[in-house]
C-alpha cells in the first residue's frame, strides 16, 4: 500500500514523503520538498526552484496555510504559500497541501493553478463534504488518516464514506516522534473498505491506482 503522506520512512510499501529529514527514501518512494507553514524560517523560493530544476522526480509539499497554531494567517505565511504554488505551477509538479482550520482559503488559493499544477493532495482534510466538488474539479485527492480508526470520529467517517472513490488516498502523516504509535495504512484501507461496503482488495487496488494518478506527472 502507498502511504500518501508521511515525513519518515516507515512500514512496507511506497511512501510519498514530505521533507524526509534524516530518513533515506527507498527506490519506489516519492519525495516532496517545500516549506511547511509552521516552519518558515529561512524560507526562500529560489532554493525550491533550484531543487525542482535539478530533480524531475520531486513534488512540492507540504505547503499551505494554518490556523491551528495561531488564529490569524500572517502575510508571511500567505506569501510563502503563494510563491511555492507559483513554483510548482512553473515546473508542473503535484502538491501536498496543509490547511488546518482554513481549508476554504487553501482551496481558493489553489484554484487559479488548476491544470498548471497537475494534482493536489488535501492531506489531513477533515472538513465536511461541502468543499469536495471544488477539490475534485482541480484534480484534488483527499487522503484518509489514522483518525478513521477512532470510533468516536463520526463526522470524519461520514466524510470518508462520501468522498468520490477516484479521489481517495490513505496516509499515516508519520513523523519521527509518532511513527511507532500509528496504525499501518493497510489497516486504514481495510476500515475504509468496510465503511464503504467494498471488498478490501478492491479498495486497495483503487487506492493504488489513485496514488499512481497523483504522481503521474513526475519522472
Ligand atoms: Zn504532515
Amino acid at each position: 500500500m502507498t502511504d500518501a503522506h508521511c515525513h519518515v520512512c516507515r512500514g512496507e510499501g511506497r511512501r510519498f514523503i514530505c521533507d524526509p529529514a534524516g530518513s533515506v527514501p527507498g527506490p519506489g518512494d516519492v519525495v516532496f520538498r517545500g516549506w511547511h507553514p509552521w516552519f518558515l524560517d529561512g524560507f526562500d523560493s529560489e532554493s525550491l526552484r533550484a531543487a525542482l530544476a535539478e530533480d524531475p522526480s520531486l513534488g512540492v509539499g507540504e505547503i499551505g496555510l494554518d490556523r491551528l497554531k495561531s488564529r490569524d494567517i500572517t502575510d508571511r505565511m500567505r506569501s510563502a504559500f503563494e510563491e511555492q504554488l507559483a513554483v510548482a505551477a512553473e515546473f508542473g509538479r503535484p502538491v501536498v497541501l496543509h490547511g488546518a482550520k482554513c481549508w476554504g482559503q487553501v482551496a481558493s488559493a489553489c484554484r487559479p493553478y488548476a491544470g498548471r499544477i497537475p494534482a493536489f493532495l488535501f492531506h489531513g482534510f477533515s472538513r465536511s463534504g461541502g468543499l469536495v466538488p471544488d477539490i475534485e474539479a482541480m484534480n484534488g485527492f483527499i487522503s484518509i488518516g489514522p483518525a478513521l480508526l477512532n470510533d468516536h470520529a463520526v463526522n470524519y467517517r461520514e466524510l470518508a464514506a462520501s468522498v468520490p472513490e477516484r479521489m481517495l488516498l490513505v496516509e499515516s502523516d508519520a513523523t519521527a516522534e509518532t511513527a511507532s504509535a500509528l496504525p499501518s495504512v493497510s489497516a486504514i484501507a481495510a476500515r475504509l473498505a468496510a465503511l464503504r461496503g467494498v471488498p478490501t482488495e478492491e479498495m486497495e487496488s483503487v487506492l493504488e491506482s489513485n496514488a499512481d494518478r497523483f504522481v503521474h506527472s513526475l519522472n
